[in-house]
This record gives C-alpha cells, sequence and structure tokens, in this order.
C-alpha cells in the first residue's frame, strides 16, 4: 500500500506462543477463548508482524524495517517455552521481497524486549553481530535506560544480546520523545506497557498507519481495558489506548498490530456501545 512517498509491506516475522492469561490479564478465559484459542499448556499463538517501508526520500532510497521480532538466537529450551515456529523468518520474508539484510537504511524497534529486537542481532560462530549492518536502529532513550536497568518485573524480557552489539557497532540511535525520524514517517511515545514504548506514524497527505507496537498488540485488545499481565503501567495504558483509538476512529487511517496472528492492520471505528470495531485492511 502506498502511504506518501513510502511503499508500506506487511512483513511475516514469525510466530509465536503466550501465556493467554498473560496476554488477557483480568479477562476471564471464559471470555477471551471464544476468541483466541489456547492449546492444552494455555498458550495462544502470535504473530510477530514488522512493517517493510520502501521510497525514495531525499534522493536516497531507504529501505525501513519496522520490529525484528524473536530473531533466531535462542536455545532449545526458549524456542520451546515460546513455540518459535521456523528460523530466520523475517530475513526469508524481506528476501522474498528482493530486500537484503545490507540494503536495510532504518530499524526502528517500539521498545527492545526480545519479541521486538531479537531479531536486530544473530549469530555469526561464536559472536554476536547485527542483523543489519548498515542500518541505523532507533528506540527511544527512555527504552535503552529501562532496558540497561530494567524493573524486576520486565528483567526476562530484556536480553543484552538484542542490543549491546547495535550499540558496540554505533548503530543505536535514541530519540527523545515524539519526532520525525525520516520525512513522513514519526516516532511517538506509547507508553503502558513499559515506560518506553513508542508507536510508529506513516504519514500520507490523505491517510497515515500508526503501528503502536505492544500498546494494543492485537485487535482483541481494542477493548481498552483488555490489558495485558505483562502491561507496567495499566492505567497509562488504558488512557493512551482510549487518546490513539478515538484520534483514529473515522478516518481512513489504519492501525497496524505487532502480535495479532491473522488480521495485521485495518480501520477503526466506535460503534453506538463505544465498542471499537476493526475494518481489516490489507497492507
Ligand atoms: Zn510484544
Amino acid at each position: 500500500m502506498k502511504i506518501g512517498d513510502w511503499d508500506v509491506q506487511h512483513v511475516d516475522a514469525g510466530f509465536f506462543k503466550l501465556d493467554g492469561g498473560a496476554m488477557f490479564g483480568t479477562v476471564p478465559k471464559v471470555i477471551w477463548a471464544k476468541l483466541m484459542a489456547a492449546d492444552a499448556l494455555n498458550r495462544i499463538r502470535f504473530a510477530s508482524n514488522s512493517l517493510l517501508l520502501r521510497g525514495n526520500v531525499e534522493g536516497r532510497s531507504r529501505v525501513v524495517v519496522v520490529e525484528t521480532g524473536n530473531g533466531d538466537k535462542e536455545d532449545a529450551l526458549f524456542r520451546e517455552r515460546f513455540a518459535l515456529e521456523g528460523h530466520n523468518i523475517l530475513l526469508e520474508s524481506l528476501a522474498a521481497r528482493g530486500v537484503r539484510p545490507e540494503d536495510v537504511t532504518d530499524v526502528i524497534l517500539t521498545h527492545l524486549h526480545f519479541d521486538h529486537a531479537g531479531g536486530a542481532t544473530r549469530r555469526e560462530g561464536d559472536r554476536i553481530v547485527p542483523t543489519f549492518p548498515k542500518a541505523r536502529h532507533i528506540v527511544q532513550r527512555q527504552e535503552l535506560l529501562d532496558a540497561r536497568n530494567p524493573p524486576l518485573r520486565s528483567r526476562a524480557s530484556y536480553l543484552p544480546y538484542n542490543w549491546e552489539p547495535l550499540l558496540e557497532a554505533g548503530l543505536l540511535e535514541t530519540v527523545d520523545g515524539e519526532g520525525d525520524v525520516l520525512p513522513g514517517v514519526s516516532v511517538r511515545p506509547m507508553p503502558g506497557h513499559n515506560r518506553g514504548n513508542q508507536g510508529v506514524r506513516v504519514l500520507g497527505e490523505d491517510r497515515k498507519l500508526v503501528y503502536c507496537g505492544d500498546l494494543i498488540p492485537t485487535r482483541h485488545h481494542l477493548q481498552p481495558t483488555w490489558v495485558m499481565g505483562y502491561d507496567l503501567d495499566v492505567n497509562t495504558c488504558v488512557d493512551n489506548r482510549i487518546r490513539l483509538l478515538n484520534e483514529i476512529c473515522d478516518t481512513a487511517d489504519i492501525l497496524a498490530f505487532d502480535h495479532d496472528p491473522e488480521v495485521p492492520a485495518g480501520t477503526v471505528r466506535k460503534d453506538a456501545k463505544g465498542r471499537y470495531l476493526l475494518e481489516p485492511v490489507e497492507l
């Protein structure tokens, strides 16, 4: 899909599973299980949805990857725990679109949890190296601070080998708050899930796309109060969801989900009862 100067595509970065209870917080299983099926271990299958943005801006061709999924560095125990499917799925998906790792000019990470930043580095022999060796990688300054000194409750989500090799290679750039990172591409803090989560916005003249990271991970989290057990600041999360959803309701603006296994993107409207409803859009 064309948005402004950018050609925007959904890219499959692999599937994995997370505990259903953790993903739906206080929502009873009898309710969420009607929407998303759980396996024998109570896990739900989620996607890692990345975006590929291609455009010619300021005389230079840019290839932007938003989010990198779990990557392929983890051991058998980790892979089994999270039911990671396949290997190097993001790289395969990019290759299928004619994109090699060295072609990527920019990587935007909503935050540094392993299911978002894991694919930003890879194993090469006994070393861990940047997956996209020529790309600048963009994350909020707050997120890098928290990743390096994480709150106890989210420590397991931060694995330093997902970003430290980027820092060593001089490929990690932090931004502070809202701002343009490229012409027609901006980031905006969307805290709640954690402090440093940022949304990515692609801006065209008649529509925009908002990729909101883990603020709203799937279309089943469009109910503002259906927060995740993982969310660190629940009230901030609910407030920011409502603010974002009201902002994009009844426009042609597209909301893209990082973890929805079936519908990576859609437009949103509010019905008479105040519920947010999604109309799927093909990217
Ligand atoms: Zn996530």
